[in-house]
């Protein structure tokens, strides 16, 4: 069953049925033209239209209840009195965007009557609603404008995409093998709040139940099918084609790349960590096999880092679909020439091809940590374009996300040395006033970088979760931006009650 959106249309039983019957013709127009937008990657259902409080409050328990309704759009075509809407929106659990349109983009100046009056005056009876809205501090998302207009559809669809990406989250599970890197603080963090707050289950395994599962219960025939797809995807460094001095090595991380699909299907994983400070049996740090899987839409972390892993599956979900890539990064080493100041972010090797340039080279090089056989990876350039980073940080009190809005560039030169896949982008709005807001955020150091999604994205999700948003782009100025994360302190503690 595909995920859906739920179109409500308010009016009252005031008009009497003629005018009943044209507010459902036209809502059907309305929620006719967003189930038909492409852009739009979910079903958009429309209810029948609302006159009382009785009807408007089951809708809204029969929303929370639907596991395929991930949202609900509502619209007062007419004048709905708004106290109808109080007992119904008190218990919507759902994420809500309350648009407000109209049937007609021209006014028919000539022809304009108190009937047409009468039919159309969402104008006013939209204000109505979103008072009562507004009073009940209900989280919603407004947008206002015609929807033959493509800005209108465009910022549901960003909505709609958040909405997909907190219904996954809500039901999330994330298996860690091993915990957090020793003696690091950001990517430590309060697992039970998690999942009060997003759903998401976290918990660890013994990284030799992953060990089994590679020594024991892979076969050589996966090790095989995995080994040509390599072969006809990639560009496999000569060393380590079939029969070449150091083959084996890269059989070795195909059996690491299907284990872990395994553990992770068979767990009904949407995202998992690793430790290099705990391999357990493993001989290689595992880097193929999750760049592998974070492309087909696993979360990662590395480090033990939940949240980060959380933070990219969520994230892969909101891009499902989109033009450009969603993946783990780690803000690594800077070029500072004064003006021309860039990024380069890679981590040890876990990079999602989801962002490549070009076809990836399977490569084998020694790693300095982690005290195992030279492990095998994909490296790659970043595709240059648009795109935001955003990291996830436990305050103590609450989960702050810090995000940056950024340019992937071309690299300055070629990096022949370098044996892992990065990325060198541009930090908006410029470096300086980035990294000075990011690190008085307190904003970790693995980010999602995504050239998929955007700050509206990010704040739509950040919405509909209830959870703080620090967002650095192109009108950022630091000055402004302190007192925000000031403001953001008390407004957050006072919205989480006692
Ligand atoms: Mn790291």
């Amino acid at each position: 069953m595909s995920k859906q959106i739920w179109f409500l249309t308010g009016s009252q039983g005031l008009y009497g049925e003629d005018v009943l019957l044209q507010v459902r013709d036209q809502s059907a127009q309305i929620s006719g033209a967003l189930a038909a937008a492409e852009s739009i990657p979910v079903e958009v259902v429309a209810r029948p239209t609302l006159t009382d409080a009785g009807a408007i409050r089951r809708v809204m328990l029969d929303a929370n209840a639907d596991d395929d309704c991930i949202g609900v759009i509502a619209w007062m075509h007419t004048f709905s009195p708004a106290k109808m809407w109080i007992a119904g929106m008190d218990a919507l659990t759902k994420p809500f965007l309350h648009l407000h349109t109209q049937v007609n983009v021209e006014l028919p100046w000539a022809s304009i009557d108190m009937d047409f009056m009468n039919l159309n005056q969402a104008a006013h009876g939209d204000r109505e609603f979103a008072y009562i809205a507004t009073r009940l501090g209900v989280p919603r998302k407004t947008v206002a404008g015609h929807v033959s207009d493509p800005r209108v559809v465009a910022r549901i669809a960003v909505w709609a995409r958040a909405a997909l990406a907190r219904a996954e989250v809500s039901t999330l599970k994330l298996v860690r093998f091993g915990d957090n890197m020793r003696n690091v603080a950001v990517t430590e963090g309060d697992k039970v709040e998690a999942e009060r707050r997003f759903g998401v289950s976290v918990n660890t395994w013994g990284v030799n139940d992953l060990v089994d599962v590679v020594d024991n219960q892979v076969s050589e025939g996966e090790v095989d099918a995995l080994i040509s797809e390599y072969m006809d995807l990639y560009d496999v460094a000569p060393e380590l084609h079939p029969g070449a001095d150091r083959h084996e090595s890269l059989r070795y991380g195909a059996r690491i790349e299907a284990a872990l699909r395994t553990f992770v299907v068979e767990g009904g994983f949407g995202a998992f960590t690793t430790n290099f400070e705990d391999l357990g049996g493993l001989r290689q740090l595992p880097g193929l096999g999750v760049q592998r899987l974070e492309g087909e839409g696993i979360g990662f972390a590395g480090e033990g880092d939940w949240k980060t892993a959380v933070l990219g599956r969520t994230l892969m979900t909101m891009a499902q679909g989109l033009p450009g890539g969603t993946s783990f990064m780690e803000d690594y080493t800077y070029h500072l020439e004064p003006g021309r100041e860039l990024s380069l972010g890679a981590h040890m090797l876990e990079v999602s091809p989801s962002i490549a340039l070009g076809t990836p080279r399977i490569e084998i090089h020694p790693l300095g940590i982690g005290n195992r056989e030279d492990p095998v990876r994909m490296v790659f350039d970043a595709m240059p374009g648009d795109g935001v980073t955003v990291g996830m940080c436990d305050l103590g009190d609450r989960f702050r996300l810090v995000g940056n809005e950024l340019t992937v560039v071309p690299p300055l030169a070629d990096m022949p040395k370098l044996p892992v896949a990065r990325a060198v982008w541009q930090a908006k709005p410029d470096f300086t006033t980035s990294t000075e807001c990011w690190l008085s955020a307190g904003g970790p150091h693995h980010t999602v970088l995504s050239t998929a999604l955007t700050t509206e994205h990010l704040t739509d999700l950040a919405e509909m979760i209830g959870i703080e948003l620090a967002m650095i782009g192109e009108g950022t100025r630091t000055g402004q931006f302190l007192k925000e994360l000031r403001w953001n302190n008390a407004y957050h503690r006072l919205a989480m009650g006692f």
